[in-house]
Protein backbone atom coordinates (compact mmCIF):
# COMPACT_ATOMS: atom_id res chain seq x y z
CA UNK A 1 0.00 0.00 0.00
CA UNK A 2 1.46 3.10 -1.34
CA UNK A 3 0.85 6.29 1.55
CA UNK A 4 -1.73 8.87 0.27
CA UNK A 5 -2.30 6.77 -2.72
CA UNK A 6 -6.54 6.54 -3.53
CA UNK A 7 -6.85 3.13 -4.89
CA UNK A 8 -4.55 1.67 -2.38
CA UNK A 9 -7.33 3.12 0.32
CA UNK A 10 -10.25 1.56 -2.11
CA UNK A 11 -8.28 -1.78 -1.94
CA UNK A 12 -7.93 -1.44 1.49
CA UNK A 13 -11.19 -0.79 2.45
CA UNK A 14 -10.36 3.13 3.89
CA UNK A 15 -12.31 4.64 0.91
CA UNK A 16 -16.13 3.19 0.33
CA UNK A 17 -16.16 2.25 -3.88
CA UNK A 18 -18.90 0.31 -5.86
CA UNK A 19 -17.02 -2.79 -5.71
CA UNK A 20 -18.49 -5.26 -8.86
CA UNK A 21 -15.64 -8.41 -8.70
CA UNK A 22 -12.99 -9.65 -7.03
CA UNK A 23 -9.69 -11.73 -7.26
CA UNK A 24 -6.64 -12.39 -5.10
CA UNK A 25 -4.81 -9.98 -7.39
CA UNK A 26 -7.33 -7.79 -8.83
CA UNK A 27 -10.68 -5.65 -7.84
CA UNK A 28 -12.74 -3.99 -9.76
CA UNK A 29 -15.61 -0.90 -9.10
CA UNK A 30 -17.44 1.78 -10.83
CA UNK A 31 -15.79 5.09 -11.97
CA UNK A 32 -17.31 7.94 -9.70
CA UNK A 33 -17.70 9.96 -12.42
CA UNK A 34 -19.24 7.29 -15.21
CA UNK A 35 -18.22 8.34 -19.36
CA UNK A 36 -20.65 5.50 -20.82
CA UNK A 37 -23.13 3.34 -18.99
CA UNK A 38 -20.54 1.03 -18.09
CA UNK A 39 -17.53 2.83 -16.22
CA UNK A 40 -15.43 0.27 -14.45
CA UNK A 41 -11.88 0.38 -13.46
CA UNK A 42 -9.90 -2.33 -12.25
CA UNK A 43 -6.82 -1.87 -10.34
CA UNK A 44 -4.45 -4.12 -9.57
CA UNK A 45 -4.23 -4.68 -5.34
CA UNK A 46 -0.18 -3.93 -5.53
CA UNK A 47 0.99 -0.68 -5.75
CA UNK A 48 2.38 0.35 -9.04
CA UNK A 49 2.27 3.62 -10.52
CA UNK A 50 1.01 3.03 -14.23
CA UNK A 51 0.15 -0.14 -16.14
CA UNK A 52 3.83 -0.54 -18.35
CA UNK A 53 5.59 -0.39 -14.86
CA UNK A 54 3.40 -2.99 -13.00
CA UNK A 55 3.87 -5.26 -16.28
CA UNK A 56 7.63 -4.82 -15.85
CA UNK A 57 7.35 -5.70 -12.02
CA UNK A 58 4.63 -7.83 -11.22
CA UNK A 59 3.31 -9.60 -14.92
CA UNK A 60 0.80 -12.26 -13.14
CA UNK A 61 -1.04 -9.28 -11.43
CA UNK A 62 -0.64 -7.28 -14.97
CA UNK A 63 -2.31 -9.95 -16.54
CA UNK A 64 -4.66 -10.64 -13.63
CA UNK A 65 -6.22 -7.17 -14.81
CA UNK A 66 -6.78 -7.65 -18.19
CA UNK A 67 -8.20 -11.20 -16.95
CA UNK A 68 -10.99 -9.63 -14.49
CA UNK A 69 -11.42 -6.80 -16.93
CA UNK A 70 -12.56 -9.46 -19.09
CA UNK A 71 -14.79 -10.88 -16.70
CA UNK A 72 -16.34 -7.61 -16.02
CA UNK A 73 -17.45 -7.30 -19.49
CA UNK A 74 -19.26 -10.06 -20.19
CA UNK A 75 -20.71 -9.74 -16.21
CA UNK A 76 -21.85 -6.23 -17.85
CA UNK A 77 -23.23 -7.98 -21.21
CA UNK A 78 -20.81 -5.22 -23.24
CA UNK A 79 -18.57 -8.16 -25.09
CA UNK A 80 -20.17 -7.45 -28.34
CA UNK A 81 -17.60 -4.29 -27.91
CA UNK A 82 -16.11 -2.07 -25.17
CA UNK A 83 -13.24 -0.33 -24.94
CA UNK A 84 -10.02 -0.92 -22.46
CA UNK A 85 -8.97 2.94 -21.89
CA UNK A 86 -5.22 3.25 -19.73
CA UNK A 87 -4.44 6.78 -19.66
CA UNK A 88 -0.54 6.00 -18.69
CA UNK A 89 1.22 9.19 -17.77
CA UNK A 90 -0.05 12.96 -17.07
CA UNK A 91 0.43 13.78 -20.73
CA UNK A 92 -2.30 11.51 -21.66
CA UNK A 93 -5.01 12.51 -18.96
CA UNK A 94 -3.68 9.56 -15.99
CA UNK A 95 -4.89 11.37 -12.70
CA UNK A 96 -4.67 8.55 -10.48
CA UNK A 97 -1.52 6.91 -10.07
CA UNK A 98 -1.96 3.69 -9.51
CA UNK A 99 -2.10 1.29 -12.40
CA UNK A 100 -5.95 0.87 -13.77
CA UNK A 101 -7.93 0.03 -16.82
CA UNK A 102 -11.10 1.84 -17.52
CA UNK A 103 -13.51 -0.85 -18.86
CA UNK A 104 -16.28 1.40 -21.22
CA UNK A 105 -19.75 -0.03 -22.60
CA UNK A 106 -23.18 0.31 -23.35
CA UNK A 107 -22.49 3.04 -25.99
CA UNK A 108 -21.01 3.72 -29.87
CA UNK A 109 -17.66 4.82 -29.22
CA UNK A 110 -15.59 6.70 -32.04
CA UNK A 111 -11.88 6.61 -33.31
CA UNK A 112 -9.65 8.27 -33.15
CA UNK A 113 -10.56 9.06 -28.96
CA UNK A 114 -9.88 13.07 -27.73
P1 LIG B 1 -7.28 8.34 -14.90
O1 LIG B 1 -7.63 9.77 -15.25
O2 LIG B 1 -6.13 8.31 -13.91
O3 LIG B 1 -7.06 7.46 -16.09
O4 LIG B 1 -8.55 7.74 -14.20
C1 LIG B 1 -8.87 7.95 -12.86
C2 LIG B 1 -10.35 7.72 -12.72
O5 LIG B 1 -10.64 7.62 -11.34
C3 LIG B 1 -11.22 8.85 -13.27
O6 LIG B 1 -12.05 8.36 -14.31
C4 LIG B 1 -12.03 9.33 -12.06
O7 LIG B 1 -13.37 9.64 -12.37
C5 LIG B 1 -11.92 8.14 -11.11
N1 LIG B 1 -12.00 8.49 -9.71
C6 LIG B 1 -11.40 9.56 -9.10
N2 LIG B 1 -11.68 9.54 -7.78
C7 LIG B 1 -12.47 8.45 -7.56
C8 LIG B 1 -13.08 7.92 -6.39
O8 LIG B 1 -12.96 8.42 -5.26
N3 LIG B 1 -13.83 6.80 -6.54
C9 LIG B 1 -14.00 6.20 -7.76
N4 LIG B 1 -14.77 5.11 -7.80
N5 LIG B 1 -13.45 6.68 -8.89
C10 LIG B 1 -12.69 7.80 -8.79
ZN1 LIG C 1 -1.87 2.57 -4.87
Amino acid sequence: MAEGCLFCSIIAGDVSADKVAETDEALAFRDIEPQAPTHVLVVPKVHSPTLTELAESHPDAAVAVLTLARAVAVDEKITDGYRLVCNNGAGAQQTVFHAHVHVLGGRPFTWPPG
